[in-house]
């Protein structure tokens, strides 16, 4: 069977690129004799891919020093607790940005840790757009303000970079990294689960400022304490080793492509297409406010949602899969990370186009 444009939300798509060469290097990585899955996490073959990894992650990034990067297990839930754990610091209260359903899994969490500060919330508009730096009340007395900058469900993503002035802003970036650059030092904590933008699940990409190492709550696991990784460079127990050699393998594909100011200009390109044959259809809606885009993740509804079942079989009869919008929000959504080619998108586009002219 021929691949299909693949519009899920995670796991997603990987470049065809990344793993025709994963294909090639699977039963003997460049004459180790070995599978990259079967190495030891400590010899020389894999130290040498994790550097290479880290060090490709630093250039697309442009991550300054003073800067850790881990690579690390417990996807991105894990983070909603040791953002928390790590980052109170002796400190009872942090803030949330409350903006959509995964900010509101992270927040739940830190209830678990402390008294939780919502700085901002947009939940009376059914999370459809993100909040202005104005809006946002941050007291001095919080230990970091967290906020998510790309709503994978609902499809809001922030067009600016909340300023917190002193306080530690941490970001749970999971399908918005490597989408365009960023300006790491903005923040103290970027957290991404790879399966989005990345590479495989079974990784968790970590960016974290130095400082805030060290001084985890009484009674924090090894595991969670970010400490213990930055001791071992990810080792402290054995990592995610074949997720981490292809999210490498992801990195030097995006170098190859020109990095993020490249990626952005085709991901602007494709959202762009997207957002204006629904806008221009009187058959597909999507509720974001124009401002708050996501560039990643597009929802939409159909005018009649009786025709969801027909639009999604028609659509992977056409080779477009994965189109379900999430059950809390109903409808469509087309994730079109990375790795969706335009082609995938302009391919949906005429779908769509099609679709709205047999059944609209
Ligand atoms: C997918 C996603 C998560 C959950 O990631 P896991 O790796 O499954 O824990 C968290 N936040 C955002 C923004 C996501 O898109």
């Amino acid at each position: 069977m021929a691949r299909v444009f693949n519009f899920s939300a995670g796991p997603a798509m990987l470049p065809e690129e990344v793993l025709r060469q994963a294909q090639e290097e699977l039963m003997d990585w460049h004459g180790s004799g070995v599978c990259v899955a079967e190495m030891s996490h400590r010899g020389k073959e894999f130290v040498s891919i994790a550097e290479q990894t880290e060090a490709d992650l630093r250039a697309l990034l442009a991550i300054p020093d003073g800067y850790r990067v881990f690579f690390l297990q417990g996807g991105a839930s894990s983070q909603f607790a040791m953002v928390p754990m790590n980052l109170l610091r002796g400190n009872n209260k942090a803030a949330y940005l409350n903006t959509g359903s995964w900010s509101r899994k992270a927040i739940a969490e830190a209830k678990r840790f402390c008294t939780v500060e919502i700085a901002a919330s947009t939940e009376d508009t059914r999370f459809t757009c993100a909040p202005t730096q104005d809006e946002l009340a941050l007291s001095a007395e919080v230990a970091y303000l967290h906020y998510t900058p790309n709503e994978t469900i609902e499809g809001v993503e922030f067009p600016f970079i909340p300023e917190t002035g002193d306080t530690p802003l941490a970001a749970d970036m999971s399908s918005t990294l490597l989408s365009r650059p960023i300006k790491v030092s903005r923040y103290g904590v970027i957290y991404a689960g790879a399966q989005k933008n990345i590479g495989p699940a079974g990784l968790t990409v970590v960016i974290v400022r130095e400082d805030l190492i060290g001084r985890p709550i009484v009674g924090t696991p090894a595991m969670f304490d970010y400490q213990s990784h930055a001791d071992t460079g990810s080792m402290y127990n054995t990592p995610p080793t074949y997720a981490w050699y292809l999210a490498g393998l992801v990195f030097q594909w995006l170098r190859r492509r020109g990095g993020l100011e490249s990626m952005a200009a085709i991901n602007a390109r494709k959202a762009e297409a997207l957002y204006v044959a629904i806008d221009a259809s009187g058959f597909y809606t999507n509720p974001v406010e124009f401002s708050s885009r996501s560039r990643m993740n597009v929802p939409f509804t159909l005018a009649d949602p009786g025709l969801d079942q027909r639009f999604l079989t028609e659509a992977a009869a056409a080779g477009l899969v994965t189109l379900k919008g999430h059950r809390s929000v109903g409808g469509m959504r087309a994730s079109i990370y990375n790795a969706m080619p335009e082609e995938g998108v302009l391919a949906l586009i005429a779908f769509m186009q099609e679709f709205e002219r047999k059944y609209g």
